[in-house]
Formats: structure tokens, sequence, C-alpha cells
């Protein structure tokens, strides 16, 4: 097959909130669509950004004490955490104030200007009396003119997902003060998407297939029937769009038309080429030959509560001022928690994503209870904690990763880790595995990954009955049954490669362990047509995963305690939360101090020897001169950092560091107390 050559983005989640489950959920499910694609060997750019414009930040920004740009720079610098812990690998992560968003933005609006989509007209908008200011759309609120949902945005509504006016609303009010509204006149642009050209083209567009899910068609259809007017009387077809906003706005200005801003849904999406612009730039790569390849499909993951702008404004947007149109835009639906509540843009609780890498719950537990739910359709799945346990433990784990575990020790310890060769049933079996190939890459192209686990699932059942059928732990029992031992494990393990392949989109990280105790190169979906063959050599075997415990899911599930008063532990705030992942970069042992002695020429400082049961001792220095003497410490056990890089100081080099308490206020409370272990520990043990 030839290489297809993919751009692939997911909503940019706005910059006044840190991830919920929900953003999570949408780019796990990209980030394995994107593997699945790179393991047929297809080019892939995976780029995210951060939303920053609009009036909701500005005035978060403001309440903050900050500037927007450092508000949104403070709520970026947060977002690396979540990616890494859940092994999202964007290949760029950029925000839309960029310089490349701007310039984009700026560029398109008068590409559809002179095409003759923008017009201009005085429109009466809400202003509020008493914060002296036009409402942004998301600070007025009232009745959805609709389906007359209480307490709906200005913009659209959560429970129907119409898009209207904010004068549109009944009974409005202001978010800011709760006063009521006065309307006032302003000059606005609006994109015409009311042109019969735009009507022809996404008439055509969503409907034909193609571009968006069946499901998702159906709903736009509706758009294109009748809707209600500000004053009241209804209209047929799709109205035009305001993308205009008055100052004070946080957002990109309108060329030629000072005090005049883009509506932040205008530059939010040309975030996504800006974001990609940003990528080639840095790379060296030209942007413009990259999107004018006819070859390139370009991938939107999104919710469901953004159809409208991604399906109505944006292929519009980019059709009218001379630009490539997306291939796909793949909706899902929200994420409950217990049947509980909906998780939008907007709104979010429940299951705090950071919470659970703080519990030390695995990654790829959530990744492939998810990748289990998901289908590719635009419907709401639920997470529910014993679902979640049960498909964890007893199809994961029970059913998978088990398989390794039951013929890894007999190659390693009875065959010198080599495999042997696969007689007939075997070769039935490793068939049958194989003949599914194409469909799991067919299902993971269609986004239907609950699929792809359902037909794994099966296979490992297959896989599962050959080792109860000819149970290798009698066979090790039995003598003369060497030859047939070694064929049977050596079919689990060519089977558990196979499933592995297919399985490493939603499972990199065990993939990547698995390709380690396999000795083999990153498995990509080809190898799936190979097998590793007899006189292989395989590594050694470490379990590959927990099992949830019950205990994990509990906490992650119970309210935060309450906070009575901010304590300052030891003097200084308890630091920002990190991932086990951040922790396990950290190589703390234990240390033995077997000799100790002052520094000449330094009042501070102590040289220490530690052994590290390295087989070689490490020189460390270590400011606790003024609370030890050398004797002090000689034959004590302590903490040392075993993976610092080695400091050059004026003493000679520090090959590690000594843990060691003290309270942030040294004037206040001296003492500086080194960390010893309880009796038994031994030099070079690693501390979890
Ligand atoms: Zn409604």
């Amino acid at each position: 097959m030839s290489q297809r050559k993919f751009f692939v983005t997911t909503a940019l989640p706005y910059a006044n909130g840190t991830f919920h489950i929900g953003h999570i959920m949408e780019y796990i499910q990209a980030d394995t669509w994107v593997r699945a694609q790179r393991m047929q060997g297809h080019a892939v750019n995976f780029v995210g950004a951060d939303d920053a414009h609009g009036a909701p930040i500005m005035i978060a920004a403001e309440k903050a004490g900050k500037t927007p740009q450092q508000f949104v720079a403070d709520i970026a610098a947060g977002r690396k955490q979540y990616l890494d812990g859940f092994h999202i690998a964007f290949d760029n992560w950029s925000n839309t104030d960029s310089p490349e968003n701007h310039a984009l933005s700026q560029q398109i609006y008068l590409d559809l200007k002179a095409a003759g989509f923008i017009e201009s007209r005085t429109i009466e908008q809400f202003f509020d009396p008493e914060k002296n200011m036009f409402l942004p759309d998301r600070f007025i609120k009232g009745e959805c003119p609709r389906c007359h949902a209480k307490d709906q945005y200005g913009d659209n509504c959560e429970v129907c997902s119409s898009v209207y006016a904010p004068t549109d609303l009944i009974n409005p009010y202001s978010a800011l003060s709760g006063a009521k509204p006065v309307l006032k006149s302003s000059e606005h642009f609006f994109f015409k998407l009311s042109d019969p050209r735009c009507v022809a083209f996404l008439t055509e567009w969503t409907q034909d297939g193609v571009h968006v899910q069946p499901e998702v068609a159906n709903k736009i259809k509706e758009w294109f029937g009748v809707r209600t007017n500000p004053d009241g009387t209804t209209s047929e077809g799709l109205g035009d769009w305001d993308i205009s906003r008055d100052a004070p706005y946080f957002g990109i200005e309108i060329p030629d038309a000072p005090g005049k801003y883009f509506y932040v849904w205008l530059d939010a999406p040309v975030g996504y080429l800006a974001s990609l612009k940003n990528l080639l730039n840095r790379r060296g790569e030209d942007y413009d030959a990259y999107m004018a390849d006819p070859a390139l499909e370009q991938y939107h993951f999104i919710g469901k509560d953004i159809i409208t702008f991604h399906t109505l404004f944006w292929p519009a947007m980019l059709k009218f001022s001379g630009r490539k149109t997306p291939t796909k835009i793949c909706v899902h639906g929200f994420l409950t928690v217990n049947n509980g509540e909906k998780m939008s843009k907007s709104r979010g609780t429940g299951l705090d994503p950071l919470k659970y890498l703080s519990l030390q719950m695995n990654p790829e537990w959530l990744r492939y209870y998810l990748g289990a739910k998901l289908n590719g359709k635009n419907e709401d799945i639920d997470f529910n904690p014993e679902d979640f346990m049960a498909r964890v433990n007893a199809d994961l784990i029970g059913k998978y990763v088990n398989i390794a575990s039951r013929a890894a020790g007999f190659i390693a310890k009875r065959f010198g880790g080599k495999l042997g060769t696969v007689s007939e049933d075997g070769q039935a079996l490793l068939a049958q595995l194989r003949g599914q190939s194409d469909a799991i890459v067919q299902a993971y192209e269609s986004r239907d990954t609950a699929r792809v686990v359902r037909e794994i699932m099966q296979l490992c059942d297959r896989v599962n009955e050959y080792v109860d059928a000819n149970k290798p732990w009698d066979l090790a029992k039995q003598d003369g049954m060497d030859a047939r031992l070694q064929d049977v494990c050596t079919t689990c393990i060519e089977s558990f490669r196979l499933l592995t392949i297919y399985l490493k989109p939603i499972l990199p990280a065990v993939a990547e362990q698995v390709e380690g105790f396999l000795s083999v190169a990153p498995l990509q979906f080809a190898d799936a047509q190979s097998l590793l063959g007899a006189g292989h050599a395989i590594g050694l075997y470490k379990h590959l995963m927990q099992r949830v415990d019950v205990q994990q899911l509990d906490a992650l599930f119970e309210a935060p305690a309450p906070v009575v008063e901010k304590a300052t532990p030891g003097g200084e705030e308890i630091a920002e939360t990190i991932g086990i992942d951040d922790f396990a970069k950290i190589d703390l042992r234990i240390a033995k101090i077997v000799e100790c002695k002052a520094v000449e020429g330094s009042t501070k400082l102590l040289q220490l020897t530690l052994d590290v049961g390295e087989g070689r001792t490490r020189n460390v220095f270590s400011g606790i001169a003024s609370h030890y003497k050398p004797e002090d410490l000689v034959g004590k056990h302590t903490v040392v950092v075993a993976n610092l890089a080695p400091r050059k100081m004026k003493f000679g080099v520090s090959e590690g560091m000594v843990l060691a308490a003290s309270h942030a206020d040294e004037k206040a409370q001296p003492g500086i107390y080194v960390l010893e272990p309880v009796a038994g520990a031994q030099p070079g043990m690693r501390i979890h």
C-alpha cells in the first residue's frame, strides 16, 4: 500500500483551566488512531494548541492579576504532565495567540473579504449597564429559543446544540453582574454563511457521506431547516455568522477595523493550521508546499458540543478563502462517570486525570478501557469503576498479559531463551491470529476500537484454550516431552507477539516493554505477517502490568477532604503535583557511608565516600558540616540521588546527592537531618 499523509488535530482546549477527563479521552482516541496509522508506515503530523483568546480568559486573567498572555502561559505550562502521563504524543503544542495564528487568521479573513463573503452591519447588542461593556456570548445566559432549556449560554445551547445570537435568548441576564442587559448598537462583521455558494457547498459537503459520520450528518441537516430570528420571525436555512467583537477583547485585531477583534471561534480552528505551520517552520519544512499536496488528508477529532463550528463555519471558511477543506471531522460523544454529570468543554468534574496518575494508576488501564468503549460513533460512553476493574483485571491482564507469563519461564529456564519450531496445531492457531490483521487495522481506521478490543480478546481466548489444552506445566514434568514443551511455549510467545502488535496503538508503553522482552525492533502491523522463528532468542520476562486495586478506585472517587486552613508544612507549600513518571526519573538508592571527612577550606561541606552497591565507591560532597561531625556518620546508611549528573565543585567532583531534611526558614528553625533507613536496608536498594 502506498504511504498516506495525514494532518491530525484534536479540539483546542480553552486555556482557562486544567484538562478534565473529557479532554484526555479525546486525546487518547486521537493518539491511538495516529499510532495505528504510523504502524502502517503512514506519515502523520499530530498537533494541538491552547485556545487562548476571548472574553472569558480576559476576565479570568484580570481577576488573577495577570496579563492574558501570562495567564495562558501558566495554564499551558501544566499541560505536559497530563500528555506525558497518558502517553499522548502530540508532535507540537502551540497556542492561538502565536504570530503564525495572527497572520493566518488575518489572511483568511482578507481572502474571504476579497471573495465577497464578509459584510458589515450595525447591530444591536447586549451591553451590561453595570459593568459598562458589551457582553460576550458566554456571559449572557437565558432560555434556549429552540428547546426552552434554562440557563443556556448566549452562543449555543448545550441541550439541543442549536446555534443562535445572544439576542435570541428568552429572559436574558448578565452572568457578570446579574443585571438585565440593554441593547446598544455597534458595527459588526459577518461571514455570509447564507450566501447561496456557501449553502450549496455545505449541503454537499456535510451530506455526501464522506466527511462526517451518518448520525452527525443527520444532526446537521436540521440546521439547514427553519430557524428563529432575533425579532421572533422564522427563516429557512443558514444564518450569517457574527465574527467580530468590540474592544476590550483579548484576540486578533481585524485588519483595517480599529477596535474590532475576531470572535474567538473564528481564529480558534485557524489555530490548527498555525500549530502545524509552527511545527513545520521549526523543522525547516515548507508549510504551503505541505498543504498544497492533494494527497494530504486532514482529520479533526472533536466532541459533539462543537459540531457546528467544525462542519459549517470551518469548512466554509477554508473553502471560500481558497484553502484545503478537511477530509474528516471525527465526532465523539461525552464521557460520563457512573452515569453522572456530563463533562463538556465548559463544565468538568468527576474523574480527575491528575489524581488518577498521582494514585499510581496505570495510564494504559485507562487507554485500554476507553479504547474498549469507543466505537467511532457520536455516542456518549460511561466510565463505570466495576466495569473498569473487570475489563483490566480479567480481560487485559487475565487473558493477554498472562499468555506471556505462562510460557516465558519455560523458554528461559529449559531452552536457554531460544524459541523452537512450531508444529501444525500451533501454525493453525497463528494463522487464525494473522487472519484477523486486516479486520483489526480496518477497525482502527474507523476508530472502532471497541471492535479492535473485542477481536483481540477473542483471539486471546483462542490462545488460552490452546494453552489449557496443551498444559505446558504438565509437559514440563514429563520425560521426553522437551520438544513439545518448546513447541507449545514458542506458539504462545509467537501468539503473544501478534497480539501485542494489534494492541500497540492502545498500549504503547506495554508494547515497548514487550519489544524489549522479545528482543525485536519497534513492531509494525506488517510484522504480523512474519514470525520470530526457531532459534530466535528472547530476553527475560518481567511482569508487564499490575492489577487494578479496588482501593485505588475508591481513592479516585473519594471527595477531597475539606480545606480547613492553609498550613505550610516545614515552612513551605507542597510543590506542584507531578505524575508517577516524573518521580520515576529520580533514582534514589540506599548508600552506606564508608568514610566521611571534613573538607579543608570549607566550613559547610563534608566529603562522603559512599557504597551504593556498585562494586566501587562514590565521592559526594554534602553541605551538612554545621550539624554533623564526620565520625557521627561513618558506618550509617542513608539515601542518595544516584542518577544525578556529576557536578564539578571547587573541591572535586560530586557524584550524587545525599538526602537531608530542613525547615524552609533555617534561621527560625535550624537543623539539617540526614535521612537514614530503618535497619536492614542494603546498599544499592532502590527507593520506590
Ligand atoms: Zn436548546
